[in-house]
């Protein structure tokens, strides 16, 4: 039987594990990357002045309750445990987030036990008469006006640009609020940092005999022929060349400075105020503590809409948007011999182990319709 020969289009962790888990079974891959780098948005590169490992567009940690995913990224790379503690510069002093006991007790001046703690914030929030019908309503349901308007309407506004009433509800039911000390921003079972970087561990999934990638190289639909099937990585609306508009996005500008030793003792400053244009501070070196460095490299972090040309980070997806994307879905489920997968090609915020998830289970949906060989799972855990 002739050689199966896939394309996939973007190196980021969506196209690394397709590309991976069909070059195991036998399918030869070719990979086509528009940037000079693999590893797509979880790009991490030594800065060459500070020597300290840079997350380039913005801070990624790994963190899953998924023991398969975590076994499949730790095949590529050595995970050096990482908790996430952000911390929160509000009216002349700092904060613990997510909101914890400490976070409380500091903020109203008390020294609360969790039941004290609970009842008071009860207290401050708005009765639920009916469900909250946009990121407002749902702060003032959970957390009440005080701790809202201190912690998350001007970040949150800042980040999406958009009124707080004008935001989905849900956006803030992802935030935790914790009634005991953990500052832990996520409650995952495993949580770290590739020791060496995500890029390196990306390049690792790529390394492989039947993984041909190429560097620099923006996918076209006619480099399409000749291939067996394409997954595509990059944005929907730009493979049918934005025919019902463009999916609106938000950028981040990032503004970089180095310093003598350290800057603010953390990894992420947030700066929730709307006074302040930014959004928080990003200090490199706190992401791998078991490095030292005489230096350090921070990242003041702006947000704003996505223009043509501008790097898309988060989506949107506010009802225009959603009844855009629901054309393009048509369009792409109409789309013979191509999956349409990862953060932009579903125009979805996903985190890295999803994103990993959804790679491994398209990846195998395929290899299994194509009648590529199914490995045992011991076999594929070792390859
Ligand atoms: C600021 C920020 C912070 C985040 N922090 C975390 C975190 O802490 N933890 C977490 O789990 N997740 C985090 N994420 C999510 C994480 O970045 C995504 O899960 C991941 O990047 C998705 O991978 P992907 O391969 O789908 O997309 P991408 O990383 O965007 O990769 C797609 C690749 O395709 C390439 N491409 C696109 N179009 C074309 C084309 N036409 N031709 C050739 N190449 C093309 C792009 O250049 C890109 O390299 C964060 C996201 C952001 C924006």
């Amino acid at each position: 039987m002739r050689q199966k020969s896939v394309l996939v289009v973007g190196a980021g962790l969506s196209g690394a594990v397709i590309a991976r888990i069909l070059a195991i079974r036998g399918v030869h891959v070719c990979v086509v990357e528009g940037r000079n780098h693999v590893a797509g948005n979880c790009h991490t590169v030594r800065d060459q002045h500070t020597g300290v490992m840079v997350h380039a567009y913005g801070p990624h940690i790994f963190h899953t309750d998924d023991a398969e995913v975590w076994r499949f990224v730790n095949r590529y790379a050595n995970f050096k445990q990482f908790k996430n503690q952000v911390k929160a510069q509000v009216g002349g002093g700092v904060y613990a987030l997510p909101i914890n006991l400490h976070t409380i007790n500091q903020f109203f001046g008390k020294t609360f036990d969790p039941n004290a703690a609970r009842a008071f914030i009860q207290a401050q929030t708005t009765p639920v008469i009916a469900p909250a019908r946009n990121f407002e309503e749902q702060a003032l349901q959970t957390i009440g006006r005080d701790l809202y308007q201190a912690f998350f309407k001007g970040y949150t506004e800042k980040q999406w640009g958009r009124a707080a009433r004008d935001l989905p509800a849900s956006l803030l039911k992802r935030l935790p609020l914790r009634f005991d000390y953990n500052d832990d921003y996520f409650s995952h079972r495993y949580q770290g940092i590739p020791e060496a970087g995500y890029t390196d561990m990306v390049a690792r999934m790529l390394d492989h005999a039947l993984i041909e990638v190429q560097l620099g190289v923006r996918f076209d639909r006619v480099d399409a022929r000749g291939f067996d099937h394409v997954f595509y990585s990059g944005a929907v609306d730009g493979y049918f060349g934005h025919s019902y508009g463009r999916l609106a996005y938000r950028t981040l500008d990032f503004e970089t400075r180095s310093y003598e030793g350290d800057f603010q003792g953390c990894a992420v400053m947030n700066y929730p105020s709307a006074d302040v244009a930014y959004t928080r501070i990003t200090e490199h070196k706190y992401f791998a503590p078991w490095e030292s460095h005489e230096r350090t490299i921070c990242y003041t972090e702006f947000s704003r809409d996505c223009g043509i040309g501008d790097i898309p980070f988060y989506p949107i997806r506010l009802v225009h948007e959603k009844q855009m994307l629901a054309k393009y879905r048509d369009l792409a489920a109409r789309e013979a011999g191509v999956s349409f997968v990862g953060r932009l090609g579903t125009y979805r915020y996903l985190d890295m182990d999803v994103t990993i998830k959804e790679a491994m289970q398209i990846a195998r949906t395929y290899a299994k319709k194509a009648g590529v060989a199914a490995l045992p799972a011991a076999l594929e855990a070792a390859a």
